[in-house]
């Protein structure tokens, strides 16, 4: 073995495991296919390279051995003091771009023990989803999506100008007597009754994996994710916020639960004679392109 070979191995062996995109550690709330998408590689890949039958049986805190090429984000467990510029200089990144990858706005709050990921390639785009808030993120992550339950999301709006989630909530419980209150999995506010334009709302339904009840149809209730926009698409456009906050939503769900792009639907495309619903300001011919 010549000299500079010696060098480049005492230098892989230097390098921290996690740089050397060679094994990943399970985190709550992902699965083979969150995993797969953060490195580039595919599913059938990683169960190869860890003798996995089951995708359904991964265990937190596992470790897996990721095959092929350098990952496209390495995960980062910050450390206390230090501060997003310090780690965005370090990976030859501005504060700002790393923020913008793991959805956190302001760039002074973050946490010892946050993990954050970090893109490992320069010119990877930001993921759909990175669009999310970190603490909508992270409250998302902490629930357990049940595997092979969801097979379509479905998008309405509340067909009411000004409105609330909880308002809704209150509604269906007290007045329309659902026993599991809110009919929607999801609720995107529009900035009316003291909320803040685009954020999203998690209903119990989907915290605790239940159906939802935004359909006329048990069986479509039972397997479709139920999403509402605040606001009556009859009459104005949604907000581009709430849009914005919609395609990352989708992102995340589709990722969590592998419905296809083709059935990310609205709730007239399902039922075109008897709803008009959400609206025919609602960008459906959009939805190809969002749910990509
Ligand atoms: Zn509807």
């Amino acid at each position: 073995m010549g000299l500079n070979r010696i060098i480049a191995a005492l230098l892989i062996l230097a390098l921290p495991a996690s740089l050397s995109g060679l094994t990943h550690t399970v985190r709550k709330g992902e699965n083979l296919t969150t995993i797969a998408q953060a490195y580039s590689v595919s599913v059938a890949a990683i169960k190869k390279a860890n003798n996995i039958k089951d995708a359904d049986v991964i265990r937190i805190g596992q470790k897996l051995s990721i095959p092929g090429t350098a990952p496209t984000f390495i995960e980062y467990t910050i450390k206390k003091g230090e501060s997003l510029s310090s780690i965005a200089t370090r990976h030859g990144l501005k504060a700002k771009e790393l923020g913008a990858y793991n959805g956190i706005r302001n760039l002074n709050k973050i946490t010892a023990g946050q993990v954050i990921r970090i893109p490992s390639k320069t010119g990877v785009a930001p993921p759909k989803w990175a669009k999310l808030p970190a603490s909508v993120r992270q409250a998302l992550d902490k629930i357990a999506v049940k595997p092979n339950q969801w097979k379509r999301i479905v998008i309405h709006h509340s067909g009411t100008t000004a409105d609330r989630a909880i308002n809704i909530a209150r509604v269906h419980k007290e007045e329309r007597r659902m026993e599991n209150g809110l009919a929607y999995h999801f609720v995107i506010e529009n900035g009316t009754r003291g909320t803040r334009n685009g954020d999203i709302y998690i209903s119990n339904r989907w915290k605790k994996q239940l159906n939802g009840g935004h359909m006329k149809i048990h069986a479509h209730n039972q397997i479709s994710i139920g999403i509402c926009l605040i606001g009556n698409f009859e009459k104005t456009r949604p907000k581009a916020k709430q849009l914005e906050q919609l395609e990352a939503l989708i992102a995340y769900l589709r990722l969590k639960t592998n419905v296809p792009a083709k059935y990310v639907t609205t709730h007239t495309l399902m039922h075109p004679n008897h709803t008009l619903c959400p609206g025919k300001y609602f960008p459906a011919h959009l939805l190809k392109e969002m749910a990509q």
